[in-house]
């Protein structure tokens, strides 16, 4: 108890997998938590001093660990550091590994996710911040840096939008409000990261000096100057770099061979999506958390072939580019692999001999991987040749400096291949993991052994010939070795240079000197070939090693060449064309534009074709903010969403669902949209739509692209009718971004006539016998009126309730123009509306139409239209 007490006081924040024989135990606090998050039986050490306790057997531990990374807890692993045999006193226990959830590699993590640790540093006047992002399983490494005022919010939303499994922090930090706010209604960028990362882990305040983390960071790299990784002057990513790396020694970590270099990276070279637009426009995550990954953007996309490619395409879906130099390479690119099927596929099929070589690294470097991880490594190194060559066949500006060094590592593949044998085990030592011929000792060792076992099975012949005892057998275990056995109703027949090893109930077992002299060899020799095996193998692991650096950088290659791939089979699978980018120009103009993952959903489940749509806006000399009506369920919210999609791919590299487009690059795309999953954290609905439309107006700029549906309905209509009214003014008058504004209030349509740059579109439906229809198009005017009675109607609410609001809304239109408070008019009308209501057959709206008919100017014919129109009404 008292290594228990040390190890428990040295790792406070973790639970405890104390080593006992065949068992990790855990004690204390530990113990309730694991076997509730575990479903494990709590029992007590000791019941008088009631210490509760529970374990799980040491060869099953994987499982349980991974479940418990995976709900954000840490774990110290305490095991037992003398062989117990060997020691008559207590045996000597150590914390071993401290596992946490952004370090522990989990083999349940899927080929296209990330698994961050992030960690960030803030300057002590708060005016600089700096973020620094590794996975542990890739080796993948980055570091940003924010400055300004805002330069902690920027930084916590940067760590919003990587969702880190794991965040290092310093201890004496406070931010936002989540220290001091109860309520729960505040809501800044401190706390929403604060939510996303589950698991945090302050460190001591020193750690975040740049006195200290930057020599850190220099030493493990061993350069002398941060310059090359684009760090000069950016002291904040730097400390916040060297901080990841600090935790990473105190927590055990020591093969650190696979880690990337870290590199500096700018946001404002990125079209920047915050994470309320990540999560509305479902780019990586579903929009409410559970959901079928279907609805996301990654999801309808993702013909990856490599897991490389899969994590690079996510990456440039959630940062796509703001250069414009690098978005038309990419263009060019993609073009020109869409125009020829032959060579596209041909580098299609290669890649799909590509395994997750960093991943596979990262394993080689940590130690976990086996002679077949290695051998898989192998493979993926033989499929490289062919893709150098696939790539010189294309002769585009980006296809040229992909091919151009390309390192298809064909040395290192020649080493696995040699020192391999063909078919490996999954572990050492478990069979022939090195292959003939590569070592002399092994050769004649294995030929020994081979041969002796061969000796082996021909005294077993021998004797039973010798004796004629026909069930007479040699056989082996590891605790006695070879044996000869006899059944006791043979006993009688044993020759007297047999040796007694060993009785059991129906036999008994027996030696010759020679059996013990070949068991020697063989048992020698399997000894000195499972260590030579491990040499062998450890040599070709450092070999492999080495090279980690050329075979990062070739992944990397490999991953874009996917990716450009990828976006070129789309673009010919389904008919998307090359957008024009026209710089920084304001525009942003398509024709027949549709929206990547409904136009799918709708051809994948056959229910229907998705009605294309263009659109024109222009920061510059058009109009430049939208105002869409029309009924709930007409596709404003769906022609919105498609509005950004289009923009995030082409600025992603990538051809776009629309058979034209032109833009002038986004700078942020900033979205108010429908109601989120906030409600559900008990925040009000209008809260959260009004601090994130106040964020909307405080930051948006001339180039970027903002997305407003739905905005007020949180509250009294006059107060959101107003609040709209004047959104739209500033984003009209001050702001002059590219603005889509969905909206349920027509007064706004009067808007058209006052601000120049404000046009109406509506989406058309149409009234039919049944109902109202959606066309799902979107053209130029104003709705002529609300339909939220049709839809109602539509969606199964009683008929003398809809009868009943039909006349409701009359009454108020009446008020309304009569000038007279609506509510008023209602109450007085109210009680014989509703009698007639519930008594009549007659639905009002036929009674409408009857009154309104002038009887004297009907033909006989048209008195039979309307007699057989008014039938299909009741
Ligand atoms: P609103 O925002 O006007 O209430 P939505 O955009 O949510 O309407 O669209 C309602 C439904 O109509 C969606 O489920 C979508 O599948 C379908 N829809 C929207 N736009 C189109 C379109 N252009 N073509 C085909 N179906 C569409």
């Amino acid at each position: 108890m008292r290594q228990h007490a040390a190890a428990k006081a040295a790792h406070p924040d973790a639970l405890i997998f104390f080593r006992m024989g065949d068992f990790y135990e855990l004690f204390y606090e530990d113990a309730v938590v694991a076997a509730r998050e575990l479903q494990l039986t709590l029992t007590a050490r000791d019941k008088e001093r009631s210490v509760p306790m529970c374990g799980v057997p040491y060869h099953a531990a994987e499982g349980y660990l991974q479940k418990l990374l995976r709900r954000g807890f840490r774990v110290a692993i305490c095991e037992q550091v003398e062989d117990p045999k060997l020691t008559k006193t207590l045996v000597r226990r150590e914390v071993t590994r401290v596992l946490t959830p952004g370090t522990a590699l989990d083999s349940s993590l899927g080929p296209s996710e990330s698994n961050y640790l992030a960690a960030l540093a803030v300057e002590s006047k708060a005016d600089r911040a700096g973020v620094a992002l590794l996975d542990l399983s890739t080796g993948e490494f980055r570091a940003t840096e924010f400055r300004g005022k805002t330069a902690v919010q920027d930084a916590c939303e940067e760590l919003s939008r990587t969702h880190p499994r794991e965040l290092l922090l310093p201890q004496g930090l406070r931010l936002g409000s989540v220290q001091t706010s109860l309520d729960g209604e505040e809501e800044d960028a401190a706390t929403e990261m604060f939510r996303s990362v589950r698991t945090r882990t302050p460190m001591e305040d020193w750690v975040f000096t740049s006195e200290y983390a930057i020599p850190l960071l220099q030493g493990h790299y061993r350069i002398p100057s941060l310059d090359g990784f684009g760090m000069a002057g950016r002291a904040a990513a730097a400390t916040a770099a060297g901080a990841v790396l600090h935790y990473l020694r105190s927590t055990r970590h020591e093969h650190l061979e696979h880690l990337d270099t870290p590199r500096c990276y700018e946001r404002a070279t990125a079209l920047e999506l915050d994470a309320v637009s990540l999560r509305n426009l479902e780019i990586t995550e579903p929009l409410f958390s559970g959901e079928s990954q279907q609805t996301t953007l990654c999801y309808a996309l993702d013909q990856c072939r490599t897991p490389m490619g899969k994590r690079l395409l996510r990456l440039w879906l959630q940062r796509p580019s703001l250069q414009p130099d690098e978005i038309v390479a990419r263009h060019e690119a993609v073009a020109e692999a869409a125009a020829s099927l032959a060579r596209r596929e041909r580098l299609r099929r290669a890649l799909e001999g590509v395994l997750d070589l960093e991943r596979l690294l990262g394993r080689l470097a940590l130690d976990s991987a086996g002679p077949r991880d290695v051998l898989a490594l192998g493979r993926t190194l033989d499929a490289l040749p062919e893709i150098a060559s696939g790539l010189a066949e294309l002769s585009a500006r980006r296809w040229h400096s992909l091919r151009d060094g390309f390192d298809a590592l064909t040395d290192t593949a020649g080493q696995i291949a040699r020192v391999l044998s063909p078919e490996p085990p999954l572990k050492l030592g478990d069979g022939d993991a090195i292959a003939d011929g590569v070592d002399v000792e092994l050769d004649d060792l294995r030929g020994l052994s081979r041969s002796g076992r061969e000796a082996i099975a021909a005294i077993e012949e021998r004797e039973r010939a010798r004796t004629g005892i026909a069930s007479l057998k040699v056989r082996f275990n590891n605790v006695f070795g070879y044996y000869l056995e006899i059944t006791r109703s043979n006993l009688a027949n044993v020759p007297a240079d047999y040796e007694r090893k060993q009785t059991l109930v129906n036999a008994e077992r027996f030696t010759t000197p020679e059996l013990k002299d070949y068991e020697h060899k063989v048992l020698t020799a399997q000894e000195r070939i499972a260590e030579l095996e491990r040499r062998i193998f450890g040599e070709l692991r450092r070999l492999v090693l080495n090279d980690a650096t050329r075979m990062r950088e070739t992944a990397r290659r490999v991953a874009e060449v996917d990716v450009l791939l990828n976006f070129a089979h789309l673009a010919v699978l389904r008919n998307w064309t090359r957008p024009e980018i026209a710089g920084e120009g304001g525009v942003l103009e398509f024709a027949e534009g549709r929206h990547p993952v409904v136009e799918l959903r709708l051809e994948e489940s056959g229910s229907g074709r998705f009605v294309p749509n263009g659109g024109y806006l222009d920061a510059e000399n058009g109009p430049s903010l939208a105002l869409i009506t029309g009924p709930n369920m007409g596709g404003k919210s769906t022609y919105l969403r498609m509005a950004a999609l289009l923009v995030i791919l082409a600025q992603a590299g990538s051809f776009v669902p629309a058979a034209h487009m032109r833009l002038g690059l986004v700078d942020r795309i900033f979205t108010r949209i429908g109601a989120s999953d906030n409600v559900s954290r008990g925040r009000s609905t209008f809260m959260v739509e009004m601090t994130e439309t106040a964020a909307i107006l405080n930051t948006a700029t001339s180039r970027s692209l903002v997305l407003l549906d739905e905005m007020g309905r949180g509250t009294a209509t006059y107060d959101g009718l107003s609040l709209a009214w004047a959104t739209v003014e500033h984003l009209h008058d001050r702001i002059g971004a590219r603005t889509l504004f969905a909206t349920h209030y027509h007064e706004l349509t009067l808007l058209e006539s006052k601000l120049d740059r404000l046009k109406n579109l509506r989406v058309a439906c149409r009234e039919g016998g049944a109902g109202i229809v959606f066309l799902h198009q979107v053209e130029s005017g104003a709705a002529d009126r609300s339909y939220g009675i049709e839809v109602a109607k539509l969606a199964g609410v009683p008929r003398v309730v809809i009868e009943r609001a039909r006349a409701v809304l009359k009454l108020h239109e009446k008020a309304e123009s009569a000038g007279v408070a609506a509510g008023a008019a209602v109450v007085q009308a109210a009680e014989p509306a509703l009698q007639m209501t519930m008594f009549t057959p007659l639905s009002q709206r036929v009674v409408d139409r009857v009154r309104s008919t002038d009887v004297d100017r009907m033909t006989p014919m048209e008195a039979l239209q309307l007699l057989a129109e008014l039938k299909q009404e009741i």
